[in-house]
């Protein structure tokens, strides 16, 4: 299981278009939390006026499962806690899923799983 390609609607444009420019965006609230993106109100205060806001790209892993190919390729899928509060659910690329442990630090890269669509956010990990 990996990544596959995504391509954007009316829902969906302004989170691509940070993705196009590598960044991850997610709504801040007038009050300054974060919520992930495809939120209508704020997860913490409840607030309709939400505004598009980068994310710094640092993250902690939270959870992760593996699965192996017939080739015995592992494919990472995980949770992270992006630093500013919201989890986020994708895959760990470049990364031997031995030495992982909760907590271990991320930060947000971006992948074209095909270059004629959108680009996604994926994990890599610190260092
Ligand atoms: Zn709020």
């Amino acid at each position: 299981m990996t990544v596959g390609p995504v391509d954007r609607d009316d829902a969906t444009a302004d989170f691509f278009a940070g993705t196009a420019a590598g960044r991850l965006l997610l709504r801040q609230c007038e009050h300054g939390h974060y919520s992930e993106p495809a939120v209508t109100q704020c997860t913490t205060c409840g607030s309709l006026r939400l505004d598009w806001a980068p994310a710094g790209g640092g993250a902690s892993l939270v959870s992760w499962a593996v699965t192996w190919s017939q080739e015995n390729v592992p494919t990472v899928l995980v949770i992270a806690e992006l630093d500013e509060g919201p989890w986020w659910w994708s895959q760990l690329t470049g990364a031997d899923p031995a030495g992982l442990a909760v907590g271990t630090r991320l930060r947000v890269a971006f992948a074209r799983p095909d270059g004629d669509h959108e680009a996604v956010p994926v994990f890599k990990l610190v260092g």
